[in-house]
């Protein structure tokens, strides 16, 4: 870290600086140049980040050298972080195929969607049991049911399963279900719920809140680390934007920008970004030229009937596609798309 001194600040007010310093642990360094005068700050520099060392009088500015992520940050673990998804690696070449309906519906829904995107080759099974919804009156999902229907189906055909949580105090139980605990992007900054994933060993899928930058992402993901937990997966889902032909705007920079920043792995949900079937498959493959771990997908095979999402929904045959075209896609990078780990029964 480097404190910035103020042109006119006195040789008391340095002085003070450098006190404040040491009294954390810390070295500093005085360096007097001939307009400026700078302090580096040698040591933890977590331990400066919590200190208000700008309100110090005489302090023009304070600049962070190092990012406020510590063990999200890729200095912290230059090497990609490969996530366990009950045998499903996600990152470091090995893609994740994430697809299935927005909600859990019903037993023989979930099980038929199941079957078309595992005989496509996706490898973990979506479904949401506990839906976020904008609108209070719209379907909130089944709850603890959805959850055990989600999970026979996922039995059935042998995948592991992810699924939402929304609320700090269902963490255990659908953790109990699930092989992947998704906070979405409405619960991105609740930080309670965080620090409860973190207390966890199950996978996260994090994703991205729609107006949160990629450093609230980052230090979004820092919370769940710091308890413990080092397996998070990024999401990337489309942020906030003023154009209306899209949903959200699928921001692609931001997954090549975390890759320079961070070793968690990061996926694209092209469905809610972008809300639209007839460009999902082109965005999902964009995604993955830019160097995505992996693709979120809502599937359904009634788009028509979908209690949640509907229209945003791929084809079971559009999936097959798809799914197609990111095998060959991944192949061209030296990359493949992560096997399902059980026998598909
Ligand atoms: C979902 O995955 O169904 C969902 C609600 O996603 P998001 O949090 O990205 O809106
Ligand atoms: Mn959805």
């Amino acid at each position: 870290m480097i404190i910035i001194l103020k042109s006119g600040a006195t040789d008391d007010q340095i002085e003070h600086v450098i006190e404040r310093v040491e009294a954390l642990g810390l070295r500093a360094h005085l360096s007097r140049g001939t307009f400026r005068t700078v302090i580096g700050v040698i040591g933890d520099e977590v331990k400066v980040q919590a200190e208000p060392l700008r309100a110090i009088a005489g302090v023009a500015e304070v600049v962070p050298v190092l990012p406020p992520y510590k063990l999200a940050s890729l200095e912290a673990h230059p090497a990609p972080s490969v996530v366990d998804v009950s045998g499903v690696h996600i990152g470091g070449g090995q893609l994740a195929l994430i697809a299935g309906p927005c909600a859990v519906e019903d037993s023989d829904r979930m099980l038929a969607i199941a079957r078309r995107v595992r005989a496509s080759g996706a490898n973990i099974l979506r479904g949401g049991a506990f839906k976020p919804r904008t609108s209070p009156y719209a379907f909130q999902g089944l709850g603890e049911e959805g959850l055990r229907i989600l999970r026979d189906a996922g039995q059935a055909v042998g995948m592991p399963v992810v699924t939402e949580v929304t609320d700090p105090r269902d963490v255990d139980r659908v953790a109990f279900h699930a092989d992947m605990l998704q906070v979405g992007a409405r619960n991105m900054q609740n930080f309670v719920l965080l620090t409860e994933v973190g207390r966890t060993q199950k996978p996260v899928l994090l994703k991205r809140g729609m107006s949160a930058t990629v450093t609230d992402l980052l230090m979004s993901a820092e919370y769940i680390l710091s308890q413990g937990n080092p397996r998070v997966v990024l999401c990337e889902r489309g942020v906030r934007g003023f154009d209306t032909v899209t949903r959200n705007l699928l921001d692609l920079a931001s997954v090549a920008v975390v890759k320079r920043l961070s070793h968690l792995p990061i996926i694209v949900d092209p469905s809610h970004a972008t809300g639209r079937p007839d460009i999902i498959p082109d965005c999902a493959l964009a995604g993955i030229a830019v160097g995505a771990d992996g693709v979120h997908v809502e599937v359904h095979d009634c788009p028509e009937c979908a209690k949640s999402d509907g229209p945003q929904a791929l084809l079971p045959d559009a999936f097959d596609t798809l799914a197609d075209r990111i095998r060959q896609l991944a192949a061209l990078f030296g990359r493949s798309v992560a096997k399902a780990p059980w026998a598909n029964v």
